[in-house]
């Protein structure tokens, strides 16, 4: 870069910083990029999954957003127990085909750009087919530091009903 044109744009850049600084801290105002690679996957805790599960964190619930972001891939076969969400959970299906359902009702099948609204306080669960692999962006609100709560898990019983 010409010398002439980098000087200008350390200039511009520090009066910015220098007017911005009197309003908030620095990090307030500047855009943050987590790098893909930074956050390890983690498999799926086996108290609450049948099955290989993998979690890839997307992004922590903090004071900026109270909902976590997390991607979660179920092999073919594998699901989540039966669980609540004191505050909600909207999935995004990315890709593969998946199963879910709310207690009392119909197994439904969902399928990538499919987006899914699981109220407060619904029992229910999620996982891939018994063929195919799913992987879901969970997005999950926090409520006194809490954002699920576990049940039992699904029977195979209960799986292969549809
Ligand atoms: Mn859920």
């Amino acid at each position: 870069m010409h010398s002439g044109l980098k000087i200008l744009l350390c200039t511009a850049f520090l009066q910015g910083s220098m007017a911005l600084a009197a309003d908030a801290p620095v990090d307030t105002v500047a855009q943050k990029i987590t790098r893909a690679g930074a956050q390890a996957s983690m498999p799926g805790p086996t108290d609450y999954f049948t099955g290989r599960v993998r979690v890839d964190p997307v992004w922590p619930a903090d004071k900026n957003i109270t909902a976590s972001g997390g991607l979660v891939t179920f092999e073919p076969g594998a699901r989540s127990a039966w669980h609540t969400h004191p505050a909600g959970q909207q999935l995004v299906v990315m890709s593969g085909v998946g199963l879910t359902q709310e207690w009392g009702k119909p197994v439904q099948e969902i399928h990538p750009g499919d987006v899914i609204w699981c109220p407060p306080g619904v029992k229910h669960w999620h996982g891939a087919t018994g063929t195919t692999a799913m992987t879901h962006l969970a997005v999950t609100a926090m409520v006194d530091g809490k954002n699920v709560t576990w049940m039992e898990k699904v029977s195979d019983e209960q799986y292969n009903t549809r």
